[in-house]
């Protein structure tokens, strides 16, 4: 059985086809409902016709951004005829059926593609005619939807027919759907673009050789350091006041630690191993930082590469030289700690002047066969302001100040990453596993083991606040978490299963925090 068309609406920006359907329409016995071009280009066909403005009785207002968003279109369009209430609600209303709805969308793909500008691009953004659209579809019980002249013949025979097929109609439902969801990905891909002004057409990567260095990762490979023109401080631009020619090891895992320490402003110390943060702190002085960075991982720091965010002093480095260290990195170093340093013959000790600023933009680069790979710095910091508490329980003040702390190193830690702190340090990492849950785990069982080894009654652990670099895609890494000790958590969220880790953490009594950023780093 075919639905007859009493009344259509007909909004279309490619007049193609436009007059051989109304004049259909019309044989049909339909009232066309039109907006102004279309309403104009009807009438100058000489086929009847009723402007929208003047059934709704509402003019096209704000330059045609809103013409159809009125009740009496969308309720037209939306009511359902098998429903006495509806039915009830819109002759209350003076609300009229409309029984086909002929839509096809301000050219945003062509104004791009024209190479518009921003603002036109944003004006070719139809707002109207997807909820016009959508609406029809919908309702495709009782409303045909047109969303492209090719469907006009078509529907042009059902009409000669009688009406439209409850069949017909379902098709051309999923074909509206097709070009909305089509349409928006056009508009988000353009926003996309826009964004990626970062990004040159052509990127060349240019550099001085500053040093050929003894070899690679390994020593079978060749290796060499440029210096390019970026005003970053760091290993780059470093001084080298003593010690063994650099590594390449080194300097990557320099640049990790020192970029790590410049996000700190109070007095702070990063123990880095193989890329990885293995101690982190801050504290009132250096050397107490130092202490409390070591004490998180004391067996990894052998033969690490340590990175500080304020002049050396004395004690500290004396600290530092008690223990195989490969490099020490810091914006300065008192004569003192200079003396200090120097027994040490092979130990590096690198002073770069200042610290790089964290939040500065700029792209960084790896390659990959056949390219490379170029994204700007991950330069994204979370402050107070930026976290949703999502649990009964809110952290306190303490946990506040760790859950940012932990949340700040996990940044640098390598996928996935989980950090456990407390007292403004670290005191367990979890790095570079293949599931959360492995590195929540690794990282709780390692405290659990330097609790035996210092003789401590409990790990570290234990009341201590959690980080991880990305969602929990279930509750178990969070349970991990609750039986290490911790009593705050703070993460992306962003998870299907946001749900079930929040309830996870409100059953176990915690507070936990959404930053809506993510950290990963490979
Ligand atoms: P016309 O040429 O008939 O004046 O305008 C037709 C265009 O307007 C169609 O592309 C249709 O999708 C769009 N349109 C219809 N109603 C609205 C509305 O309320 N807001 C916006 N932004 N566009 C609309």
């Amino acid at each position: 059985t075919s639905l007859r068309v009493a009344r259509a609406l007909i909004s279309v920006s490619d007049k193609t086809g436009l007059i051989d359907l109304g004049r259909a329409l019309v044989a049909h016995g339909a009232e066309i409902l039109s907006t102004g071009g279309s309403a104009k280009a009807l009438r100058d066909a000489g086929l009847p016709v009723t402007e929208v403005s003047d059934h709704t009785g509402f003019p096209e207002i704000l330059d045609g951004r809103v013409k159809t968003l009125v009740p009496q279109i969308h309720g037209g369009i939306l009511g359902r005829r098998d429903l006495p209430a509806h039915v009830d609600q819109m002759q209350a209303h003076q609300i009229s059926p409309i029984d086909l709805v002929a839509v096809n969308l301000y050219p945003f793909e062509a104004t791009v593609a024209s190479g518009a500008g921003a603002e036109d691009c944003i004006e070719n953004i139809d707002i109207g005619g997807p909820a016009l659209i959508r609406a029809a579809a919908k309702n495709h019980d009782h409303v045909a939807v047109l969303t492209s002249p090719t469907q006009y013949a078509e529907i042009i025979t059902a009409l000669e027919q009688g009406g439209t097929t409850l069949q017909a109609r379902r098709a051309l439902a999923g074909a509206a759907y097709a070009r909305t969801s089509a349409y928006d990905a056009a508009i988000s891909a353009w926003f996309a673009k826009e964004r990626a002004d970062l990004l040159p057409e052509r990127l060349t990567i240019a550099g001085e050789r500053a040093e050929v260095l003894r070899y690679g990762e390994n020593p079978h490979q060749q290796a060499a350091f440029y210096r390019n023109s970026e005003a970053r401080p760091g290993v780059a631009t470093a001084r080298q006041v003593q010690g063994k020619a650099l590594s390449y090891n080194n300097l990557n895992d320099t640049d990790a630690a020192f970029e790590a320490v410049a996000e700190f402003s109070e007095p702070a110390v990063v123990i880095v191993k193989h890329a990885n943060p293995c101690g982190v702190a801050t504290a009132s002085s250096l050397s107490s930082a130092w202490d409390l960075a070591l004490r998180c991982d004391p067996v990894s720091a052998f033969g690490g590469i340590v990175a500080l965010n304020q002049a050396l002093d004395e004690e500290t480095a004396e600290k530092i030289a008690s223990i195989f260290t490969e490099v020490i990195v810091a914006p300065d170093a008192t004569v003192g700690a200079m003396n200090a340093l120097a027994r040490k013959k092979n130990l590096r000790l690198l002073l770069t002047g200042a610290l790089p600023d964290p939040s500065q933009g700029g792209l960084v680069v790896r390659s990959l066969a056949g390219g490379f790979l170029a994204q700007t710095r991950d330069n994204g910091r979370i402050g107070v302001a930026d976290l949703k508490v999502v649990t009964k329980k809110a952290p306190t003040e303490t946990e506040m100040a760790d859950l940012l702390f932990a949340f700040r190193v996990a940044k640098h830690v390598k996928s996935n990453a989980i950090v456990y702190a407390k007292g403004g340090a670290t005191v367990g990492v979890g790095a570079g596993q293949m599931s959360r849950l492995d590195s929540a785990r690794i990282a709780a069982s390692k405290a659990g083991d330097i609790a035996k080894t210092l003789g401590q009654d409990a790990p570290l652990t234990k009341g201590s606040v959690a980080a991880s670099d990305a969602f929990f895609p279930f509750a178990d890494g969070l349970e991990t978490i609750v039986a290490a000790g911790a009593t705050a958590v703070i993460q992306p969220g962003g998870s299907i299963r946001d749900d079930e880790v929040i309830a996870a953490a409100d059953a176990a009594g915690i507070a936990m925090v959404f930053t809506g950023m993510r950290h990963f780093r490979h």
